[in-house]
């Protein structure tokens, strides 16, 4: 069963309609109706319903009872599973000693906001500031995501409500709360039951918990009580429009079209056909092979340990073995890491060329440097290019034939023969700009 292709599927893409256009309501009836259908047949499960295969599931364990879905519940995917309990959502519905059958989701977050308020009033009253800081109150909740010790998630009713519990067991502060993967830790999940506690776990994990909670406390203290003073750095915008009054950039405008007109046409067609015609700059686009290239930044021994801190380039960081190397370039994938001037980051990347012509199936995996070196060579001979011709990033140019330009330095982008560059741009053009046979 696939939402691509099914009825609502194709009404909704023959009766788009803009957010800021009024529903007609004979085509809202049909759409609902459609709508229903696609829940109860399983082709739509990015949303919940009364009559969707997951709460038929529940009603087949836990009877025909009445049942209160909240909204979360109802506009969540029926693939949710609870982040902290780890549990389906068929698991999560419950049958109360009334009978009831509840199925409810909660948005579950740290109370830091709360804290840095009062913090703050704290702060001003003290000082007995004559002055109101709505800059520094903002400036303070501002800090709120930064001091939290987990963002706001939506968790199962029985996690939301162990984290009561278990709050009151260690005689936590008032404004504390357990993360998703604290109350993991301690609760011993069963399906369609509350949660019972692991008092050892929880008892041995509380002591560390509230050393990391008291300096995030001491810390917010300090915060609040600058942002209460003349003293804080925070300005906020003012002015009758968002700071950036641009579409992308959550800004609703109430301006008459502007939501229909930048949703209907986008963000090209709106350049092309409300912008000035364009000015191609006469850029030296042989740069890249005329000048020397940077000598390397130095790169620290634990390169590896800054590259994993962020979550991306830890990903493809771990996908590649340490044996690696650029089919192009030839360095080893300790040799591809770099720094850039100035800067303390650790920078690591290898491209993932998606469809190749034959010739480059065995180097689709080539080092960020080589991207920069093979893109200058396409710009430069598409520049030479009759006007409208066009190059693809692989279908003109063979590997080994760019190999055989570079000379790699490690931790530092290629080295360019320049005689020998200049010849492959000639032999390219000179071949049509397709790749030899
Ligand atoms: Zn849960
Ligand atoms: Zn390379």
């Amino acid at each position: 069963m696939d939402y691509e292709g099914s009825d609502l599927d194709r009404f909704l893409s023959a009766h788009w309609r803009a957010p800021d256009r009024a529903p007609d309501a004979a085509l809202m009836d049909q759409g609902a109706t459609l709508l229903k259908a696609a829940v109860r047949s399983g082709e739509l499960t990015c949303i919940d319903g009364y009559d969707s295969p997951t709460t038929h599931l529940i009603r087949q364990r836990l009877g025909n009872q009445p049942m209160e879905m909240n909204r979360h519940w109802l506009f969540s995917p029926q693939s949710f599973v609870c982040p902290a309990c780890q549990r389906p959502k068929a698991d999560l519905a419950r049958l109360t000693p009334s009978g009831k059958i509840v199925a409810k989701l909660v948005i579950h977050h740290d109370h830091v906001s709360e804290s840095l308020e009062h913090f703050f009033y704290d702060a001003l009253v003290r000082a007995g500031a004559e002055q109101p800081q709505v800059n520094g109150l903002a400036l303070a909740m501002r800090m709120a995501p930064a001091f939290a010790a987990h963002d706001e998630v939506l968790l199962c009713e029985d996690c939301n409500n162990v984290d009561v519990r278990a709050k009151k067991r260690v005689e936590a502060p008032k404004r504390f709360s357990f993360s998703p993967g604290q109350i993991r830790s301690f609760v011993r999940p069963r399906p369609n039951a509350i949660h019972e506690i692991d008092e050892a776990v929880l008892l041995k994990l509380w002591p560390d918990v509230l050393d990391a909670y008291q300096y995030r406390e001491r810390a917010m203290r300090s915060i609040a009580a600058r942002a209460a003073s003349d003293r804080h750095w925070y300005e906020s915008h003012s002015g009758d429009l968002p700071a950036i009054p641009l579409p992308g950039f959550r800004a609703y405008l109430r301006l008459p079209g502007w939501t229909s007109v930048h949703a209907f046409f986008g963000g090209e067609t709106l350049q092309a056909t409300l912008g000035p015609p364009v000015i191609e700059a006469a850029a030296n686009v042989s740069r890249w092979r005329q000048q020397p290239a940077r000598k390397p930044e130095s790169v620290p021994n634990n390169y590896a340990a800054a590259i994993c801190s962020e979550a991306n380039p830890a990903q493809q960081w771990n996908a590649y073995p340490d044996t690696w190397r650029c089919p192009i370039c030839g360095r080893s994938k300790a040799e591809v890491v770099y720094r850039k001037k100035g800067s303390s980051k650790i920078q690591w990347g290898i491209k993932e060329a998606g469809y190749v012509p034959l010739a480059w199936r065995a180097y689709r995996h080539y080092c960020t440097h080589c991207v920069s070196t093979l893109s200058s060579l396409q710009k430069e001979v598409r520049s030479l290019l009759p006007e409208g011709a066009s190059i693809g990033t692989h279908d003109y140019v063979l590997p080994t034939e760019l190999a055989a330009v570079i000379t790699a330095q490690a931790h530092g982008p290629n080295q360019i023969d320049a005689d020998q560059a200049a010849d492959l741009v000639d032999r390219i053009l000179l071949r049509g700009a397709v790749l030899p046979d």
